[in-house]
């Protein structure tokens, strides 16, 4: 699971844990670690990002010298575009993610974003380009208004549900016992797994970033809630350069380009067209092919168990 927190407002909202005495000390521990580790350049200028043109050139990184968790790693995400990342466990994902947000610098190569390199920008300037919805969302023990508006806590609050409504929750919220004022997280309403993935994109909606990173949730949705995510998903990145671990078939074959990452390298790469053709064409199934098949089978059973459930 990538462990991925947005920095954004994190003094801000560091001090009001702090006063509420919410404090969890594992997710605050996180945080600080991840904070430390790169530093700014002297001279770091503030990115500019015109279009949200992303480039990876030959990037290699190891969190230990001794084993390479990327290597040599090149791909182009144009203006909008949308990149899937797919592969086995361990293989590299998270970490192109983790570098793009700049959690870490590549040993070589470059990652630049409308042709300035990372490394050389301003780490601040660098994270609020770039949204990122993680697999698991952290919910501050507040209200879901709090919780949403803490994407981009200066806007004005008819902002944060017209987000909460692009992210199909904000008739959800309705429901709650005191709408938007309703307490979530750990001393408040639980949110199911679904929901909380729609407060993660309301919050990144209004934080309104020409890039995104998401980490899709593995966790099977009923029918219902996977529309809403889905649609959820669309508005999100429309128009937005995204970058995503993807494990919905869905994502999988609407996204521009698919990266197969294997032992840090990309082993195979194209539209899922044409990874499937060039496996029927070849004889050759490689890897996405294997996946497919597999992720095929998979769904099917899960609808088959959905169904029955329905039914008993
Ligand atoms: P998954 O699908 O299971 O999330 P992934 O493709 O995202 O996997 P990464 O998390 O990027 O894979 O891991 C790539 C390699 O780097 C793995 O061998 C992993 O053990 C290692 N690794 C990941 N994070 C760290 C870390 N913080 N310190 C040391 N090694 C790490």
């Amino acid at each position: 699971i990538m462990q991925l927190y947005t920095p954004l407002n994190f003094f801000g909202t560091y001090y009001r844990m702090i006063q509420q005495n919410f404090v969890d000390m594992e997710k605050m521990l996180d945080l600080f670690e991840q904070e430390q580790t790169v530093q700014d350049m002297p001279n770091a200028t503030e990115l500019t990002v015109t279009q949200g043109h992303v480039v990876f050139e030959n990037v290699s990184f190891a969190y230990d010298e001794r084993q390479p968790a990327l290597r040599n790693i090149s791909f182009t995400i144009p203006q909008g575009a949308t990149v899937a990342l797919v592969g086995p466990s361990g293989g590299g994902k998270s970490t192109i993610l983790r570098l793009l947000f700049r959690f870490y610098d590549t040993q070589s190569g470059r990652i630049l974003i409308d042709g300035q390199d990372i490394s050389s920008v301003k780490q601040v300037s660098l994270r609020k380009a770039i949204g990122v919805v993680p697999q698991d969302t952290v919910l501050f023990n507040d209200t879901i208004l709090y919780n949403i508006h803490y994407g981009r806590i200066d806007a004005p609050e008819d902002d944060v549900m017209k987000a909460a409504a692009a992210a199909q929750i904000h008739d959800r919220i309705l429901t709650f016992p005191d709408g938007y004022d309703t307490k979530v997280g750990e001393r408040g309403l639980r949110l199911s797994g679904g929901e909380k993935q729609r407060v993660a994109i309301a919050r990144t909606i209004l934080k309104n970033p020409p890039i995104i990173l998401l980490d899709e949730a593995t966790s099977a949705l009923d029918t219902t809630t996977e529309r809403h995510i889905q649609r959820a998903l669309a508005e999100m990145t429309h128009g937005r350069t995204t970058l995503v671990i993807a494990h919905r078939l869905s994502t999988i074959v609407n996204a521009d380009l698919i990266l197969v990452i294997k032992d840090g390298q990309v082993v195979e790469s194209g539209t899922h067209d044409e990874l499937i053709n060039h496996a029927i064409s070849t004889g050759e199934e490689g890897v996405y092919y294997e996946m497919w098949q597999k992720q095929l089978k998979d769904e099917n059973t899960e609808a088959t168990a959905n169904n029955s459930e329905v039914s008993s």
